[in-house]
């Protein structure tokens, strides 16, 4: 990836000493042990790691869907954990944009009206500005021709840079996705990887899970996550 760099230096997202432990049937797991991160805007971050290395679990942190059970997480100067359920879901709508493994598209909806939903529901936008921004997202994804097609007709591929394009719908700085090319055949995890590359080059700051080393290696940053605990945090050079 050519003259891919990280703009300003304020931090995107910090973890500090964050730890997280599940209670399930009499047992406790440590699921993640004194996360120390700090990301900064723009950065195009990997997290790398087995199956049940709290990959997730990390994701779910940065994005308030899960509470840590010690430390805190700060978004962009946020404390996340401050946070009331609704307060928090509004902030959710409007700081993050979040892509999922399996797309998670309305199926009844065609890409467009998937793409305009959050708008709606944040209540941002014009409703004529609505379906211009949607256009130009999936233009910008690569998808201007199938606008007005349903999930179904189109490539998981294409279905997940939809996904992408609806993340960016209410112009979230930070975009987060768990696993977004892992249900994809190469060819597809290349084209969606490289849309997440350019919303870098933009300036967006991308979380992207993966369990593609190669992938991975065109990022400017990976983490390694072993058993819950930071087990390598490289930046390339
Ligand atoms: P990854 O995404 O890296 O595959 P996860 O973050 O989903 O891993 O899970 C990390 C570990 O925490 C796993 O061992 C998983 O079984 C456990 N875990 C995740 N969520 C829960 C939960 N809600 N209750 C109990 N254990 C959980
Ligand atoms: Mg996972």
């Amino acid at each position: 990836m050519v003259g891919l760099s990280v703009t300003g230096s304020s931090q995107a997202v910090c973890l500090q000493g964050v730890s997280k432990v599940f209670h399930s049937a009499g047992q406790d797991f440590t699921a993640l042990k004194d996360i120390q991160i700090e990301i900064p805007s723009g950065e195009f971050v990997c997290v790398l790691g087995r199956s049940g290395s709290g990959k997730s679990t990390l994701m779910n942190m940065i994005t308030g869907i899960d509470k840590p059970t010690a430390g805190e997480v700060i978004v962009h100067g946020v404390s996340v954990g401050g946070m009331s359920e609704d307060e928090m879901a509004r902030w959710r709508g409007r700081n993050l944009g979040i892509v999922f493994q399996f797309y998670q598209l309305l199926p009844v909806f065609s890409l467009l009206e998937n793409v305009m939903l959050p708008m709606q529901l944040a209540g941002k936008y014009e409703p004529l500005e609505r379906v211009q921004r949607a256009r130009m997202l999936l233009t910008q994804v690569g998808l201007a021709d199938q606008a007005d097609q349903r999930p179904d007709s189109v490539s998981g591929g294409e279905q997940q840079c939809a996904a992408v394009a609806r993340a960016l719908a209410n112009d979230p700085p930070i975009i987060v996705a768990d696993e977004p090319t892992g249900n994809l055949d190469s060819v597809s995890a290349g084209m969606v990887f490289e849309v997440f590359a350019a919303l870098a080059q933009q300036g967006k700051t991308i979380i992207m899970v993966t369990h593609d080393d190669d992938l991975a290696a065109e990022a400017h940053r990976t983490l390694r996550l072993s058993d819950g605990e930071l087990e390598r945090d490289a930046v390339k050079s």
